[in-house]
């Protein structure tokens, strides 16, 4: 039965000769730009517009490394994309409940900024949002980073004599958290701060979503370049020059002094849509032919890997353009989704990480670990200057 499905992937598309494909695509991330640039290599023809209210693709699995390059290095403008591809970049948000999504079935358009749009195929990827807390003036998160850089934001906070050359905190030790910590940990090495750098976690080791041995391997390196850390901590509130904490199993509370407070405290609640094996969203139980999803905003019922990544955005981007092509041609004839996670490597600052490979007690740590982060991630920039290198 694998062995069947697997081969559907490479059966050839039957797209009509006739036919231009018109597609909108809901988000301009992994997955959005990997379905367009899917669609455009198999059916040149295809219209498609892409909706995302911001102005440049963002390499957001780079962000951390904004402590020693530029954002800018990070953005890819709309315009560019709209000139290398021939697509249509709206500024705009789109979103959908159970009834919007059936309405836009039937209808087969979709009102963006007053303008009716109408698709063959639309796809919705717009990510998922990141845990956020109400804004404080020495407190930053995720979507601070989209903006700023992190060494600008480290500058101005030393210029504006924060408390910061005294202390720095991260909270959430799960993968972005540790990633930015290492780095911060670089830019004070760099610019010869002897701020205190700590980390605060709720749970007892860090990383607990990844197999056992990065916990020790991360907690070790946080040792060796004396990295304070506070497991089974709760963040409750900054407060100016404190940060205000509980002890997760007595609910005590107590306070540490943190000039610049960075909480990194993943995803929030998935308001996901379900899709089946091929990616068509579900509504009521029901495939809505004409509509798909991908990236970190689906789950698909099939056992390829519903991981919040951009390797699992990727293959739903690309398997939901062959899909679209399939669909326009012989309906009965669509690639389910069986895509496994293939590693996942946590880098750790500039010249060390962390991963696996394979299989998940394959661990890889150091320069080979760097080293296949790097290859990913050009893989990925390869995807974005359309060629595309994934073969699985
Ligand atoms: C710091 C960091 C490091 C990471 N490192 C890795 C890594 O090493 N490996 C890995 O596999 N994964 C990594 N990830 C996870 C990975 O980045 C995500 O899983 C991936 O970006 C998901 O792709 P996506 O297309 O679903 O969403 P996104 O890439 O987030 O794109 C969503 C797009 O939709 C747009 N949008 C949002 N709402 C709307 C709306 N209502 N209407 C229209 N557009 C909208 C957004 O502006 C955005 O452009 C990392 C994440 C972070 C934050």
């Amino acid at each position: 039965m694998a062995l069947k499905e697997t081969r559907l992937a490479f059966l050839p598309f039957f797209i009509s000769k006739q036919k231009k494909l018109n597609v909108v695509i809901i988000g301009g991330g992994y997955a959005g730009i990997a379905a367009m640039t899917t669609l455009l290599r198999h059916a040149p023809d295809s219209s498609i517009t892409l909706i995302d209210p911001k102005t440049h693709h963002l390499k957001i699995t780079h962000l951390h490394e904004t402590f020693r390059y530029p954002l800018t290095d990070l953005l890819v403008p709309f315009t560019d994309i709209e000139q290398r591809y021939g697509c249509r970049h709206i500024p705009a948000s789109a979103h959908f409940n159970a009834e919007a999504l059936q309405q836009c079935q039937q209808t087969q358009q979709l009102l963006v900024n007053d303008e009716l749009l109408y698709f063959d195929y639309l796809l919705i990827a717009s990510g998922c949002e990141n845990r956020t807390s109400d804004h404080v003036d020495n407190v930053l998160s995720l979507q601070d980073f989209t903006d700023t850089a992190g060494s600008e934001f480290l500058t101005q906070a030393f210029v504006r004599n924060y408390p910061t050359e005294q202390s720095i905190s991260v909270v959430g030790g799960g993968a972005t958290g540790i990633q930015f910590l290492f780095e911060i940990k670089q830019f004070l090495s760099r610019i010869k701060s002897k701020a205190i750098l700590r980390l605060i976690h709720s749970g007892d080791r860090v990383l607990e979503q990844f197999p056992r041995g990065f916990d020790t391997y991360v907690q070790t390196r946080m040792k060796e370049l004396d990295i304070a850390f506070h497991p089974n901590t709760y963040y409750r509130q900054q407060q100016s020059t404190h940060l205000l904490l509980a002890e997760k199993h007595t609910q005590k509370q107590f306070e540490l002094t943190s000039g610049l407070t960075i909480l990194l405290l993943g995803k929030s609640q998935r308001p996901s849509f379900t899709a089946n094996a091929f990616g068509q969203v579900l509504v009521d139980q029901k495939p809505l032919p004409n509509i798909f999803v991908a990236g970190d905003c689906s789950v698909y019922q099939s056992v390829g890997s519903n991981t919040l990544t951009a390797q699992s955005a990727v293959r739903k981007g690309k398997l939901v353009a062959h899909n679209m092509l399939r669909h326009s041609g012989l309906p009965g004839l669509l690639e389910p989704y069986l895509h496994p996670d293939l590693g996942y490597v946590v880098s750790l600052g500039s010249s060390d990480a962390v991963g696996w490979l394979g299989t998940e007690n394959a661990l890889v740590t150091g320069l080979p670990a760097l080293t296949l982060k790097e290859l990913v991630e050009a893989q990925y920039d390869l995807l974005l200057a359309g060629i595309d290198t994934y073969l699985v």
